[in-house]
Formats: structure tokens, C-alpha cells, sequence
């Protein structure tokens, strides 16, 4: 027996490998050890030598075997014969012949009704995928529609929105030092379940606990007592929907008491002098009734923040989905920047990718959002995408530029937006919808094409997005591991784009390989302060290595980006080889200070005060009254087994106590006539659904909870488990006319419902 213990990243023991690999499925980004026999895959666990997540691994991980082998999970594409999901059969086909079918519908359908014509969904997992990050650009660009939705706008687009006017740009994100701080504060947030979310931080639970137990303290504000709660020092029941007006009655606080100290941001920031009068509205006693916080808590919560050596806030989807998420994800950098606690060790700090490049400091061009405008509502774009709950008006409404046809990639819109059961009919409605995708799931069900991507496993990865939101600086590299059944991802992303460019179905999709690459290599030779300034693309395009067209493209990133070899000017930098060389991953330390360099409005300032954000306030300020007014407000919740919509088919996952259960409090339950196992009538503006009862004191009085992702009883879906394990759609109660004006996202969140026994 031979054990070669090379440093590969496959490690053979007889036919038995063994592999490390970054799961994909969540921005935690853990270490996977995964054992191979042959072609197949014996076990999954989590990787004790990964320099990040050091054998850390939730129950979702090691069911990448079961998707792997899931034999409801496409391989082929499938093309829709009948007109009804529910009676329609689905005819296995060529991938020649699928591109062929889109083509032929796609091009008749912009050739009679223009481009704004077809629309396109990008779903969560593209976030986790190299072809869908460096191949969904070329797509929408070759389409060349203004109906560009994404997840986006139902989950984290208002953060993208209060960084780029505070910071200048969206992706300009702080995360919670959480290692080095002495203070957290979560609103909206639940990482013992979600595993994090625009913070990147493998055993999210340890690092609080690890908090505490060097002294620190974890406050969480929280409608609900989450798994998150239960690990802090204090938990906060707040009324859904009010995050904005806490964090604003706080920020009133620091500077009525003069506990405000920006400390060496202070030059750096301007706005200052205008926040006073801009929030002063939102004193502790304004805000106590609407937020059901005393206002002694209120006051203590501000002077703890303040008090703290270092101190972090931090808000995740409560905070965001929500009618205030601009404002309230505003406020949360607002306290962090009045405490001093922005940029520093401890506090909330910037990311810097091992792909990214640090710039000279100096202005830059900003944030800006409006440049037109959707069709039938008016709502403005926000990074080029419109709001995806108006998705539904603009299929459903005549006249130019109604969508006729949809692309969807990763993405599950049927379950995953407001008001669902309308998008849904209209959905039904299209002239073409082609999915990109493994399943055929309440989304795909309506497709006339569908393309699958390979499994997981068949992919290379790198986590492009999720290093620029790490609490440490982080590079992995992870090598596919079985052989992809079909074509790669990115090969289907790049013929979609050659079809919707008018190049036709059989065009060679390494005309979209090389013009990424081109791309990439111009901005690395033109960029000033690169030593690969004025170098020939040609010369380094000879340098680059990597098996696919995403290899070298990530090859060529690395090398360029702050900590790369610049093609061999820095001998001991990073490289697609290097990274391929350490399996376990490449540890660049914790996050430094980046102000002002990380700072590009056209200030060069950090902009305290942003026009929008001004004009939003007045709205917040005329709902102090209707928040403290409200009867029984609706809101969601995860669970560590559930990945949004598409892990429900793994039944070691759904298995055992249903969690797909409307949460009542107690009190609740008794003034309702509901009983814990019993079933509920919910009733919103847009629907209504039957549910199973769980009565619980996690949950305050006022507020019903149920999960998201749910609902999987539709005719013509393929997905054996997950139709077993159903679960109700919380979506057919939100309401998609409730969005938060400066990001479009939707409120699905504080959902006002009435509940009734069934
Ligand atoms: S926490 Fe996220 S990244 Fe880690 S194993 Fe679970 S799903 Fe994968």
C-alpha cells in the first residue's frame, strides 16, 4: 500500500482518495475533507488542517455526497413538451439541440419585441460559483435588457446601498472583527443557524462563545430568542421592522450624552455636524413605544456600545429585509463610525481579498442609483438591477418592453419572492423561460428549456465574493474532484450569451473565455501603480496556468491582486499554482486599516449624511406611530438543515420534527385559540395558507414566525423528498408591494397577518 502525502490537495491510499475542497453551499467557506473510493464519494468531514474553519462543519456540509448522488438531480437538459407543468412531459435532449431550441425562441422573440424583452433572475448561488461570477457579466451584457432581478433585492442589496453612499462603493462592506472584539452587537442576525451572512467566518458560534470567554460581551436584538440568543449575554426583543429607529435612538444617545469619539477616523469623515439635526427625531422616547425597548435599555445599550474597548454592530437579513433596510444598515456603520470603532482592530473592519488590489487614496467616483427606471412601477435600478418584486407587473403588463421571455440562473423566484403565487401564474404565462438549473423545481417547472450545471463536485472554486467579506484575509482553492456529466457551467453561460449576442447556438464559447480574460489582463497593464504597467497581455497570457477557462481566470486575478506574484515580479506572491499547492488554504492574516485608501466617494471622505439617506428619514420618522399601533406582525427564520429553497431534497436534511412551523408565543396562542401541534389560518393583504402550530416563548408577543423556503407541493416539480417534506410557502403571505425605496428591496419581514385556528 502506497500513501503518497505529497502536498496535492488528493492524498491515495489504493483506489481511496482523499481531497480538500471549500464547501460551496454558504459564505462560511469551511474546510472539506471528502474520502473518494474510485469514482465515489464514501465520506465528507470537515478539514482540521483548513487554515480558516479548522474542522469546523455544519450537517449541511457532508450532504454534497447526497447531492452528488441525488438521482432527481439533472444531467441532462430537458426540454418541456405541453403547454401545463402539471400535464406536461419532459423530453430528455442534446445539448446541441437545447441551445438550438433557445436560440431559435430567444432570437425570434428580440428580433419582433426588442431586448428589454427578455428579463433574467440570478439566484443566491451564483454568489458561490466562479461561472456565474465571472460568466454572468458577459450573459447580461449580451442581452443588453434593462429587466435584470437578482436575490439581491430579497436579501442584501440595502447594505449595498448604504456602503456605496457612505464608502463609495457596494461592494465597500465592513465586517465584525469578530475574534478581536470586546463588544458585538447583532441585529437581525442569526449565525448559530445561517452560519453568517456578509461576514465570512467558519464556526461563527465558537467565535462568539470565544467572545465571551475572554470577557467580551454578545448583545443580540432579535423579535425571536434565537439559537444566536440563547449564546449572548443579553437578548433584546424588539418589534420586527423598527431595527432603524433602535439604532437611530442610539445614535441620538451617543451624541445628546457626548459619548460620540470617532478617534482616527475623525479625519476622514465628513457629516458629521449634520447628523444631529438629521436624527433628532428619534429620541429613546420616541422609539420605546415602536420598538417595545425601554428607554433606560435604550440609553444602556448606547453607553455600553460606547464604553466597549472596541465594539462591532452588526446587522444581517432582519435588519435589511425590512421597509427601512437602507436606513437601518445605515445606521449600523453610523454607530460604528460615532464609537471609532470603523477600521479598527476589534471594530468592523474592510476585507482585502486575495484577488483585490488596495488603491491610492483619493477621490473616486461614488454611488449612484436611478439610471432608469422599471417599466410599469417606476422603481428605480440599483446596480443595474430593478427591484425582483416588480417581476411579476412587468411580465404581466402589455405594451413595449413586457417581458416575454426569462432566463433564470440558480435561482428559484417561484418560492424565493413576494407574493410568489403571482409571480408564479405569470411565470406560467412567458413565451420562453430557460433555467439554468439541477433541479426542475417550482421555478423550472414552467421552463420550455432546461440546462443543468454539474455537480458541485465537478466544479473548481475559489471564493471570489466571500474573501472580500472574511473576518480574516483568506485564500482557498479547490480542485473538481469526479468529471462534470455535461458541459461546465460557465461553457452553458457563455453559449446562453453567444445566442442572446446574435453569434447563434453553435458559436465556439471560448469567444466569451477569451474575452473575459482580455479584459482582465487590459485593467492589470493600464492600471498605474501595478509593476505589470505597460506589460505586454500577450507575454503574460503565455504565463497563465489552469485546466478551464475559470482556472485562469482565477490565475490571472490572484496574480494581479495585492498578495499575487505580478507574473514573477514578486517571486514569493500568490498563484493559481501556489494556491493549488497549499489544499488546505493560504492564511494572508487578520484584517488591517484601510481608510482612506478603501474610501471612493467623491469626497474621498467617509459621508456621514448622504443626500437619499436624508430624504428617507421622514419616512422613517412618520412610522414611529404606526409601528407602536401595529396588532400581529409576520416574520421568517432559518434553521442550520435549510440553504434557502434547494437543499430540501436531501432527506437526511428534512428528516425528523417538522420545522416548517408557524411559531406563536404563548400568549399569542391563548388569545388566538391556537394549540401547539394544532393547525393556523394566516391571512395577509396578497394570501393566505394553513400551517402547523408551534407554540413557543422564543417568540415576543405580537409576532408570528415561519421559515422561508418552503412549499414544495407544486404539480410538475421533480423533487421526490422535498415533496414529501412540503412545508408551506411563506411567500404567498409578503406582500411585494412593500419595498424599501432606496434599494428596492422587498419587506419580507413585519408582514402584518391575521391568524385564526383551522
Ligand atoms: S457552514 Fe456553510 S460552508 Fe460550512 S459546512 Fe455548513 S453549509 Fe458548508
Amino acid at each position: 500500500m502506497a500513501l503518497d502525502t505529497t502536498d496535492s490537495d488528493v492524498i491515495t491510499h489504493d483506489d481511496v482518495t482523499t481531497h480538500y475542497r471549500t464547501c460551496p453551499l454558504c459564505e462560511a467557506t469551511c474546510g472539506l475533507q471528502i474520502t473518494m473510493k474510485g469514482d465515489t464519494v464514501q465520506r465528507i468531514r470537515g478539514d482540521r488542517d483548513d487554515v480558516f474553519s479548522k474542522g469546523f462543519i455544519c450537517p449541511k456540509g457532508s450532504t454534497l455526497k447526497q447531492l452528488h448522488e441525488d438521482p432527481d438531480r439533472l444531467r441532462r437538459p430537458l426540454i418541456r413538451r405541453g403547454d401545463h407543468p402539471a400535464t406536461a412531459t419532459w423530453e430528455e435532449v442534446t445539448w446541441d439541440e437545447a441551445f438550438a431550441e433557445i436560440d431559435r425562441r430567444l432570437t425570434a422573440i428580440t428580433a419582433e419585441h426588442g431586448r428589454d424583452a427578455v428579463a433574467i433572475y440570478l439566484g443566491n448561488p451564483n454568489a458561490h460559483n466562479l461561472s456565474g461570477f465571472f460568466y454572468g457579466r458577459p450573459l447580461l451584457k449580451a442581452l443588453g435588457s434593462r429587466n435584470i432581478f437578482s436575490a439581491s433585492t430579497v436579501d442584501q442589496m440595502p447594505k449595498h446601498v448604504s456602503c456605496g453612499l457612505l464608502f463609495g462603493s457596494g461592494d465597500t462592506i465592513p465586517v465584525p472583527d469578530l475574534d478581536r472584539t470586546d463588544h458585538l452587537l447583532m441585529l437581525g442576525a442569526n449565525p448559530v443557524e445561517s452560519n453568517g451572512s456578509l461576514c465570512t467566518a467558519p464556526d461563527f458560534p465558537g467565535r462568539l462563545t470565544a467572545i465571551r470567554e475572554r470577557g467580551g460581551r454578545v448583545v443580540v436584538v432579535d423579535p425571536r430568542r434565537t439559537k444566536t440568543a440563547d449564546l449572548a449575554d443579553e437578548h433584546v426583543a424588539i418589534r420586527p421592522g423598527t431595527d432603524a429607529m433602535l439604532l437611530l435612538a442610539m445614535a441620538h444617545v451617543l451624541l445628546r450624552d457626548d459619548l460620540a469619539d470617532l478617534g482616527a477616523l475623525a479625519p476622514h469623515v465628513s457629516g458629521l455636524d449634520e447628523l444631529g439635526a438629521a436624527i433628532s427625531a428619534f429620541t429613546p422616547e420616541a422609539v420605546s413605544p415602536a420598538t417595545g425597548i425601554p428607554v433606560a435599555t435604550i440609553e444602556r445599550l448606547a453607553a455600553e456600545l460606547a464604553a466597549a474597548p472596541t465594539a462591532a454592530v452588526y446587522g444581517r437579513i432582519g435588519t435589511s429585509t425590512a421597509a427601512f433596510g437602507t436606513l437601518a444598515s445605515w445606521a449600523v456603520d453610523v454607530l460604528n463610525i460615532l464609537t471609532g470603532n470603523l477600521d479598527r482592530p476589534g471594530g468592523a473592519m474592510f476585507p482585502l481579498g486575495a484577488h483585490q488590489n488596495e488603491r491610492t487614496p483619493g477621490p473616486g467616483r461614488g454611488f449612484r442609483t436611478g439610471r432608469h427606471a422599471s417599466r410599469v412601477g417606476g422603481h428605480p435600478e440599483v446596480r443595474s438591477e430593478l427591484p425582483v418584486a416588480v417581476l411579476a407587473e412587468e411580465i404581466e403588463t402589455p405594451g413595449e418592453g413586457q417581458v416575454r421571455a426569462l432566463i433564470t440562473v440558480a435561482g428559484n423566484p417561484a418560492l424565493s419572492t413576494p407574493n410568489s403565487d403571482r409571480l408564479d401564474a405569470a411565470l406560467g404565462t412567458l413565451d420562453l423561460l430557460v433555467s439554468v438549473d439541477i433541479y426542475r423545481n417550482e421555478t423550472s417547472r414552467h421552463a420550455h428549456v432546461i440546462l443543468p450545471p454539474p455537480s458541485p463536485l465537478a466544479k473548481s472554486h475559489y471564493d471570489v465574493a466571500f474573501s472580500t467579506l472574511s473576518i480574516r484575509n483568506v485564500a482557498n482553492w479547490s480542485e473538481p474532484i469526479v468529471d462534470a456529466e455535461g458541459p461546465y457551467e460557465h461553457e452553458i453561460l457563455a453559449r446562453l450569451a453567444l445566442i442572446a449576442s446574435g453569434m447563434g447556438a453553435d458559436a465556439d464559447p471560448a469567444i466569451i473565455d477569451d474575452l473575459v480574460l482580455t479584459t482582465l489582463l487590459d485593467r492589470a497593464v493600464t492600471s498605474t501603480s501595478s509593476p505589470l504597467h505597460g506589460a505586454e497581455p500577450a507575454a503574460l497570457r503565455s504565463q497563465i496556468t489552469g485546466d478551464t477557462a475559470v482556472d485562469r481566470i482565477v490565475d490571472v486575478m490572484v496574480r494581479t491582486g495585492e498578495y499575487g506574484d505580478k507574473f514573477g515580479h514578486v517571486p514569493d506572491g500568490l498563484s493559481l499554482a501556489k494556491l493549488q499547492a497549499n489544499p488546505h488554504g493560504i492564511d494572508l492574516g487578520p484584517l488591517q486599516s484601510r481608510v482612506p485608501a478603501a474610501i471612493t466617494t467623491p469626497s474621498g471622505t467617509i459621508e456621514l449624511t448622504p443626500e437619499p439617506i436624508l430624504g428617507d428619514l421622514p419616512r422613517l420618522e412618520a412610522a414611529l406611530d404606526v409601528a407602536a399601533t401595529a396588532d400581529l406582525l409576520l416574520v421568517g427564520r432559518r434553521h442550520v438543515r435549510s440553504n434557502n429553497s434547494w437543499m430540501h431534497n436531501m432527506r437526511v436534511l428534512v428528516k425528523g420534527k417538522p420545522r416548517c412551523t408557524l411559531q406563536v408565543s404563548p400568549q399569542d396562542a391563548a388569545r388566538l385559540g391556537l394549540t401547539d401541534g394544532g393547525t393556523a389560518k394566516v391571512t395577509s393583504r396578497v394570501g393566505s395558507l394553513i400551517a402547523p402550530v408551534e407554540v413557543t416563548d422564543a417568540i415576543m408577543t405580537g409576532v408570528v414566525s415561519l421559515p422561508h423556503g418552503w412549499g414544495h407541493d407544486r404539480p410538475g416539480t421533480d423533487m421526490a423528498v422535498a415533496e414529501e417534506f412540503a412545508g408551506v410557502n411563506s411567500n404567498v403571505l409578503t406582500d411585494e408591494a412593500v419595498l424599501d425605496p432606496l434599494s428596492g428591496t422587498s419587506a419580507l419581514t413585519a408582514i402584518p397577518v391575521d391568524v385564526v385556528a383551522a
